[in-house]
């Protein structure tokens, strides 16, 4: 007797333990998994009803069905429905506005989204999730058009922009050019109002511009800015190295310089300095001098540059340097600069105010303040002996902010005056007349200011 009760009590606990295991099994296996499917759309929340909505679905025991409705205030209309014989884990769905979309008046609609999963949970009905999307509708093109701008652009130089540029729901705004640059673009006087100075530089062939605004629901607007295009022949110098350069300066710079350690031949550390170096330093500079601000700016009225006086310009802005030894071209470069030479150590005075957002020494350039004046215009002062202003300096006008040297890639004491715009070296030149500045600058700005009081 008390041995067959023991035999059934074994026999429950057996199906007991069985009960665990398969409750266990169930609750853990992937057939019965509880969670909802995973439902994410891919677009932000404007709709152009051009652009398809991307919507992802996706569970880990498969999606079973899933039904796309859109619903209006008074309608509600079913995009899409599927399901699966064969569960797939990952679906993705293009969905196109139905066409009663193009004439409903509704600025706002949501998109439903609901999902069924392949799981057995439930009493084998599966997890079921519904997920809702607002959506603005947005059809309209931003208004784009030019207010006005400076009549020509040289080879070289800059010009100045001021668009209107309007949308409810406005995203991106910039000038793309035939090179891969874009220019940024600051507000500029009155809402929807906007201002850039944009460059040729000097060693695309081209120029070409245009203005671009796109908007939340990716409608583009697109228009050409026609410029009167000056073209320009920059010098092109032969320079014969000579050991006594690369012996002095050159053996001089190399020791200085992370990219020439070990290397001993001359002509190679020339090269290295020449090409690598100079990479280097120069996109340091474009880096720094790339940034504009997105305050509304109200006026812009830039004296006339002059950063050293009674200079003589002792080399000119774009020579294309091409340099041979013994007779063979080993290397070239441009030279993106003006240099101008006075008295050895002679106090530099910048003209126009603005904060120093460099002062460093930077390989080639030597010691080398970058002043910012606004508007992505920047000046910089290479090879000084000395600099007077740090890094988040405002400086005023005539400040006496450097003096002339030879540190960095220089054989005599001289100023090389950059001026960038939006990271593009131009010619200091034009800044340097006030006729150019007030032809191309001023006057574009006083006229657009008209303009605009007018509309
Ligand atoms: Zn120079």
């Amino acid at each position: 007797m008390s041995r067959k009760k023991g035999n059934s009590s074994l026999g429950i606990l057996v199906v007991f333990g069985l009960i665990i295991a398969g409750a266990i099994y169930l609750y853990t296996s992937e057939m019965f998994e509880r969670d909802t499917p995973e439902i994410t759309l891919k677009n932000n929340g404007y709709w152009n009803l051009k652009k398809p909505l991307n919507i992802e679905i996706s569970d880990l025991s498969g999606i079973k069905s899933y039904r796309i409705t859109m619903k209006t205030k008074s309608d509600e209309k079913s995009l899409a429905y599927e399901e699966f014989l064969t569960p797939n884990s990952t679906i993705n769905t293009e969905i196109k506005p139905p066409r009663s979309a193009y004439v409903m008046k509704d600025k706002k609609i949501k998109i439903i989204v609901e999902a069924i999963d392949a799981s057995k949970w439930n009493f084998l009905s599966g997890n079921r999730i519904v997920k809702e999307f607002e959506f603005i509708i947005d059809k309209k093109r931003p208004q784009l058009s030019s207010v006005s701008h400076s009549y020509k652009i040289t080879k070289g130089g800059s010009a100045l922009i001021i668009l209107k540029a309007k949308d409810d729901n406005l995203d991106t705004l910039y000038i793309e050019t035939n090179f891969k640059k874009r220019f940024k673009l600051q507000p500029f006087y009155k809402d929807g109002y906007y201002i850039a100075l944009v460059a040729w530089p000097i060693i695309e062939k081209n120029f070409k511009a245009t203005m671009i605004a796109i908007d939340k629901a990716g409608n583009k607007s697109k228009s050409y800015i026609p410029f009167y295009l000056k073209d320009k022949a920059y010098r092109v110098s032969n320079i014969k190295l000579s050991d006594r350069f690369l012996k002095g300066k050159i053996a001089d710079l190399a020791e200085d310089f992370v990219e020439t350690q070990g290397i001993t031949d001359s002509l190679e550390q020339f090269v290295i300095i020449n090409e690598d170096v100079r990479a280097k330093n120069e996109e340091l500079i474009h880096q720094i001098t790339s940034k504009v601000s997105d305050e509304m700016i109200s006026d812009f009225n830039p004296n006339k540059m002059y950063p050293l006086k009674n200079a003589q310009v002792v080399a000119s802005f774009g020579d294309h340097r091409k340099y041979s030894y013994d007779g063979t071209r080993i290397s070239e470069s441009y030279h993106l600069g003006l240099d101008l030479a006075s008295n050895a150590m002679a106090s530099i005075k910048p003209q126009n105010s603005g904060d120093i957002v460099y002062s460093d020494y930077n390989g080639l350039y030597g010691n080398m303040p970058i002043i910012d004046h606004g508007l992505g215009l920047y000046t910089l002062y290479g090879h000084c002996s000395s600099v007077n202003v740090n890094r988040g300096d405002f400086v005023n006008a005539k400040s006496d902010i450097a003096n002339t040297g030879k540190s960095g890639y220089a054989m005599g004491d001289h100023l090389h005056f950059g001026v960038l715009v939006q990271g593009v070296e131009v010619r200091p030149q034009e800044w340097m007349d006030k006729t150019w500045i007030k032809l191309n600058i001023t006057k574009i700005i006083k006229s657009a200011k008209k303009i605009i009081d007018r509309d």
